[in-house]
Parts: structure tokens; C-alpha cells; sequence
């Protein structure tokens, strides 16, 4: 019997049972539906159910592969700050490591997200509701880290996050306090933002923090844990903030990533290390000229449809389709016969 009959035998309506839960109506909705939460609000419910906590979990099944899409969304709200708002213009501008993965990703992409192609005025900037808790979790830490007790550093994420379901992003600052906070010591500095210049192009880093060991911590919000090997890889914000700290500081920094993975069973911390050498440094740097001479001779753009994730997530699709043509699903093109 799931949670919805046996509220119902409990008399119950939603608004009572989350109320007695002490969780909110959309929480228990989606919960009733079939999706998952986490393990706490299963735990509050079957307190408040007065039934055996087996009674109300849901079957476990296999987790499927994550598709190229939960990919792509896992790496827009990581990369750095998603939001336009929070970058300044290009081509005056600077860059940064999310502009720059939206170039390497397709060049169109990079041309629109940067204002270099005209986007019309009433395009609707897609939000990304897992950058909006990794921007929640950041709050978060940075509260704690800057000297706020655990309460009113929840208070501080909750006056930014209004509208947001709590349960979204409750568990991970939980696991952040649990996990990271004592790792992570007397920081040497936090929410930092620094400049660099790789190669003539200025780019901006914000370095989440840095640890009492001189290590560059960046804290990551998931759903999965990505391969290890291709994150060092592909990685452009460990070469670009080990670069901004060593040309503020004139040290070399170490890097790491602070991963906190949601899975069904709870949140798990995983530390990846990211070495980075000059030669990292020096990949960026090209990857930057290649970026930045696109940007400036936007004509020789072409959209690139055969990039590691395809276009059918990508916000741009009506543009690409209105600029170049490329196909989308709302307006398929006249079939030509070829002979
Ligand atoms: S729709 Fe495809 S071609 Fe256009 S910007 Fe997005 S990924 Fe690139």
C-alpha cells in the first residue's frame, strides 16, 4: 500500500499529513506520485502515518543509465554560475569557465549565451532548477564558513530560495555540515573572485574557497558522480582558477572537487582531485584563442548539432532553427525528394 492510500485510511488529507510531517504539500505530492525522496521525509511520514517505515517506501528498482540530456543538465549546473545575469557582456567582457564549456560545447551555443547572435528580447532564459539548488548549497556553506551558525545560515538560504521546495536542497546542506565543513578547517579565503589573463583574454574565476591547506575547493551539487578521468580531463575551471590563485597569490594551488551526490539511499561526498600542471593550463589557453576567435568573426559560427549531447535539450533550438535552419520538432522542414 503506497502513502496515498494510507493516508487515506488515516483520514487524512495532504495539507494534515504534511503538516504533521513537517514537510510541504509539493514534497508529499511528489512523493504520493511515485518519485523519490529522500530517506528523512520517509522516515517523518511513516512517524506520522504511525505505520513501519517498510509499509511506505517505494520499490527499489536499477537505476537507468542517466541519458545524454541529465548529462548536459548535470553539466550546465555545474560548470559555474548558469545564469546570464550574473556575467558580464561579451565581447567586452570577460570570460569565464561556463561561457567558455558553452563555446567548446557547440559554437552557436557559445554565440548565443554570450549575446554575440542577437537573442530576441522576449526569449525566455531557461532555468535550471539543479543550478538553483547548487546556488542554495553555496549559500549555504558560504553562511557557515563566514561564521553562522547552522540556523542562521538556513535562515540566510531560505530569504534567497523563496518559492523553492526545501527538501530540494535541505539534505545536501546537511550533508555539507556532516561531510565537508570540519575537512575544509580554517579557510584562507572564501567566495573569492579573481581575474587572469590566459593567452590575451581575461578571464573571471570565484574561487568557492580555499582550504587551510592551500587546497581550491569547488563544491558540486549532483544527481551522479562523473567519471573521474574525463572530469580531469575536460576540466576547464581547475586549470583557470589554479592559474587566477597562482597569478594573485604567485603560488601553485592544488584542486579539488567536493561532490555531493543525491542517490536514493542519501547523499554521498566524494572528494575528486584534479592535478593541474602547466600543460592543463596551456590546453585551456588554446581552447580559449579558439573560443575567442569565433566570437570575434561571429560569421564563421556554424552550428554544430553533432556535439556530445545533441541539440534537442538545448535552449537555442527555435534560434538555431530560425538563424540556420537546423530542425526541431515543432516546425519540420518540407521533405526533398533526392534522386
Ligand atoms: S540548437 Fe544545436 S546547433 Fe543550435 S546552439 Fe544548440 S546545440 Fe548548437
Amino acid at each position: 500500500m503506497g502513502i496515498a492510500e494510507l493516508r487515506v485510511q488515516a483520514q487524512l488529507s495532504p495539507k494534515q499529513l504534511a503538516q504533521i510531517a513537517g514537510i510541504s504539500r509539493a514534497t508529499l505530492q511528489r512523493l504520493e506520485q511515485g518519485h523519490f525522496g529522500n530517506l528523512r521525509t520517509y522516515e517523518r511520514i511513516a512517524y506520522a502515518l504511525q505505520t513501519d517505515l517498510a509499509n511506505i517506501l517505494p520499490e527499489f528498482k536499477a537505476p537507468s543509465r542517466p541519458t545524454s540530456e541529465d548529462l548536459l543538465k548535470d553539466l550546465l549546473a555545474n560548470s559555474g554560475s548558469a545564469a546570464p545575469e550574473d556575467m558580464p557582456e561579451l565581447p567586452a567582457g570577460n570570460w569565464s569557465p561556463t561561457r567558455l564549456t558553452d563555446w567548446l560545447l557547440c559554437p552557436a551555443k557559445g554565440a548565443w549565451s554570450t549575446g554575440v547572435f542577437d537573442v530576441p528580447s522576449d526569449f525566455e532564459w531557461p532555468t535550471y532548477e539543479r543550478a538553483a539548488v547548487g546556488k542554495a548549497v553555496h549559500k549555504y556553506a558560504e553562511s557557515r564558513l563566514g561564521g553562522e551558525d547552522p540556523n542562521a545560515a538556513l535562515l540566510t538560504v531560505a530569504d534567497t530560495t523563496v518559492g523553492m521546495d526545501p527538501e530540494l536542497w535541505l539534505p545536501f546542506v546537511e550533508a555539507w555540515d556532516a561531510s565537508i565543513h570540519l575537512t575544509i578547517g580554517m579557510p584562507q579565503t572564501i567566495e573569492q573572485r579573481l581575474e587572469v589573463v590566459l593567452g590575451g583574454h581575461r578571464i573571471t574565476a570565484v574561487i568557492d574557497v580555499v582550504d587551510e591547506n592551500g587546497t581550491i575547493r569547488d563544491l558540486k551539487t549532483t544527481q551522479r558522480l562523473p567519471n573521474p578521468i574525463s572530469t580531469a580531463r575536460e576540466s576547464l575551471q581547475a586549470p583557470i582558477y589554479v592559474a587566477a590563485w597562482r597569478e594573485t597569490t604567485g603560488e601553485m594551488a592544488s584542486f579539488a572537487l567536493d561532490y555531493l551526490a543525491h542517490h536514493k539511499s542519501g547523499i554521498d561526498y566524494v572528494q575528486m582531485p584534479i592535478s593541474v600542471t602547466d600543460t592543463d593550463i596551456d590546453r585551456v589557453t588554446r581552447q580559449l584563442d579558439y573560443a575567442a576567435d569565433l566570437a570575434s568573426r561571429p560569421e564563421r559560427i556554424i552550428p554544430n548539432p553533432i556535439n556530445k549531447y545533441g541539440c534537442t535539450s538545448c535552449a537555442f533550438l527555435v534560434l538555431c532553427h530560425e538563424k540556420f535552419g537546423t530542425l526541431t520538432l515543432d516546425a519540420p522542414r518540407q521533405t526533398v525528394a533526392v534522386s
